[in-house]
């Protein structure tokens, strides 16, 4: 079939098989480019592995460190007439690479919410890699059915105490507007807690360790994000916020059950970027526009695969112990981002950015360009005019 873009909304509902490979391709070639990291972990599980920060987790270690990779994550296969996600052609296109290059790379799909697929991956481990030496934890879920209540609870974006009013963007269409969100109930703030909060990695960590799968000196480490007072409302004091810090006050307490051990377990805090995630977020796409905008001018503008390497070359020493932390005990590779200069230019552009001249203030052309990216459009090499099968299985499937 011939693929093209099919966007609704802040989602695209096809994604290009080769395009996926070659978005993957440009993200190993980055690592290669930028050379080998001492004392990477060898045997790294990603859970959230196929997009976004997950992926560039896998490919790090894999590629500058020649790590042994198993990716959890939960995407759909393609079809005949109907194509694969995005993550399920990324993950393709990263097997491949892998095994290419030498390197055991095996996947799971399916809930990782799930005790089943906790105990597959945890079989996995023990049939092919013993233990793990590092395990990623980058899940961005709108739900999540929790596996001893079997009740399913849903994320919400929303400001907490009062209804909240702020600029937005409709990427589609160009069009600056203002929003109202109404303020979150007790029951969606206890919600977007249990489904983005720190209690799955909690399991994770819990499980693989009463397996025996986990070596005594792994770290782990999960993604975790503040930003400016510009998206605090809906972000950082908003219900996601309250999230995080649930995910922050569960870092600290893996930290004292690893750390009997030789262990550690770590939050780092990551730069705002286009991802399917951060996409669907309220007011977070024009403050990204403007952040690019700027930070492309500064020279230190950043994507997932740069941000990871930077966390796994600088910030993540061979004895897995992260520094540096900043006063909460988080990693901060958002640095770049909360410079004051950085955020002053941002804070100077967001009252005047309209409709009018968000082309020229913002870079809104590089937002869009890069969320098609996402789903493999838009990269050089690659013919989208030819058909395409869209079927592509898993080569450690097989
Ligand atoms: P993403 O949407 O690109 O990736 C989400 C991953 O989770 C995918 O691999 C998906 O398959 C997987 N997933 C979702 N539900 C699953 C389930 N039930 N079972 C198994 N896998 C599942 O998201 P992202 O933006 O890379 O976010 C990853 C983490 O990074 C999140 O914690 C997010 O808050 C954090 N973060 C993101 C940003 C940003 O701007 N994008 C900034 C800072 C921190």
């Amino acid at each position: 079939m011939i693929i093209k873009p099919r966007i609704r909304g802040f989602i695209c509902t096809t994604a290009h098989p080769a395009g996926c490979a070659a978005h993957v391709d440009e993200q190993i070639a980055h690592v290669r480019g930028k050379g080998p990291i001492a004392g990477a972990p060898k045997r790294v599980l990603v859970v959230g592995a196929s997009t976004g920060y997950g992926l560039a987790s896998r490919i790090v270690p894999a590629f500058a460190g020649g790590a042994s990779t198993i990716g959890v994550f939960y995407e759909k296969a393609g079809e005949e007439g109907r194509t694969a996600s995005a993550g399920w052609y990324n993950s393709v296109g990263f097997e491949k690479a892998a095994h290419a290059a030498g390197l055991y790379a095996k996947s799971i799909n399916g809930d990782a919410f799930s005790d089943a697929i906790k105990e597959q991956t945890i079989a996995l481990i023990k049939a092919d890699l013993g233990q793990v030496d590092a395990v990623i934890y980058s899940l961005a879920s709108p739900r999540r059915t929790h596996p001893r209540t079997g009740v399913t609870h849903s994320s919400t974006l929303k400001p907490i105490g009062a209804p909240y009013t702020a600029k937005t963007v409709n990427t589609d269409k160009g069009v600056v507007h203002d929003i109202t969100l109404e303020a979150a109930s007790e029951q969606e703030i206890a919600d977007t807690i249990t489904v983005m909060g720190g209690e799955d990695w909690e399991m994770w960590i819990d499980a693989l360790r009463a397996a025996g799968v986990l070596a005594d000196k792994a770290f782990t480490v999960a993604y975790s994000y503040i930003g400016p007072d510009l998206t605090w409302a809906i972000y950082r004091n908003g219900t996601i916020g309250r999230a995080k810090e649930d995910l922050e006050a569960t870092a600290k307490r893996l930290q004292e059950k690893l750390g009997a051990t030789g262990g550690h377990a770590v939050v780092s805090v990551n730069k705002a970027l286009v991802t399917q995630a951060s996409s669907a977020i309220p007011v977070v796409p024009l403050y990204i526009s403007l952040l690019y905008k700027v930070m492309k001018a500064e020279g230190l503008h950043e994507g997932c695969i740069e941000q990871i390497y930077r966390l796994f070359a600088d910030r993540l020493k061979s004895d897995g112990a992260a520094s540096p932390l900043d006063e909460a005990g988080r990693v901060r590779i958002d640095d770049w981002e909360m410079r004051p200069d950085i955020q002053q230019a941002v804070a100077k552009l967001w009252p005047v950015v309209s409709t009018e001249n968000l082309e020229t203030l913002s870079d809104m052309a590089g937002y869009r360009a890069e969320f098609l990216k996402l789903f493999g459009f838009g990269l050089s090499g690659i013919d989208y005019e030819t058909e395409a099968e869209p079927i592509a299985p898993l080569p450690s499937a097989s």
